[in-house]
């Protein structure tokens, strides 16, 4: 069992490795990598593509546009930023945003796997198809898999769509924020029942010991 201060330090460590990779062909048309950002101790992960032009700018993840539809998702789950972490399959731009190719996406994964084995989040929230199966591998349908429980190594996963999905069809907002809210609550409740009879829920102290 590690200590939060050394999973912090391998999540650190990672953060490092992925700035200066040169593992994959992305690597030479980027600005920056953008490791993610978040806690350490999030019960939550959200795995999106791959950074957009903002992302690619700023080095961080979710900062453009469809950041903002994710904000405003997060916040309507009453899920601050700082209490998720935040990521994407691939860790550098593809050029022109076109998708990652499968050979980036398996040599980037090292990374992702490497990530969720610091935090052990209690949900993954994959965010499009392209985080789908970078997550869950090929053959892995966004349409089926919104509606079936599924599950990377023991951890539960929620296929959801992507928020520049939702920047070019609003109707998919609704659906969109509802199922990061059935997440939050499903968080919650497992919070709530782990705290026993009595109802009290683990302090930020004994989340911090996960
Ligand atoms: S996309 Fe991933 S594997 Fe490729 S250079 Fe960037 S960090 Fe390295």
């Amino acid at each position: 069992m590690f200590s939060r201060e050394e999973r912090q330090q391998a999540l650190e460590t990672t953060r490092v490795t992925i700035r200066a990779c040169t593992r994959c062909r992305l690597h030479a048309s980027r600005t920056n990598a953008v490791p993610g950002e978040g806690s350490v101790v999030a019960f939550i992960l959200l795995v999106g593509e791959a950074p957009g032009r903002d992302e690619d700018a700023s080095g961080r993840p979710f900062v453009g546009r469809a950041g903002r539809i994710l904000d405003a998702a997060l916040e309507a789950a009453r899920l601050p930023r700082d209490s998720v972490f935040i990521t994407n399959v691939v860790k550098c731009r593809p050029p022109k945003n076109r998708r990652p190719k499968s050979d980036e996406l398996a040599t980037c994964r090292a990374y992702l796997m490497g990530q969720i084995a610091c935090i052990r989040p209690r949900v993954i929230v994959t965010l499009g198809a392209t985080a789908l199966r970078g997550v869950l591998g090929p053959g892995h349908e966004l349409k089926a898999s919104r509606r079936r429980v599924l599950h990377l190594g023991g951890i539960r996963v929620v296929a959801t769509y992507h928020p520049a999905a939702v920047l070019y069809n609003r109707r998919l907002e609704r659906v969109f924020r509802s199922d990061l809210e059935k997440v939050a609550r499903s968080v919650a409740r497992g919070a709530a029942t782990r705290a026993g009879p009595s109802g009290r829920r683990p302090s930020r102290g004994r989340a911090a010991k996960r």
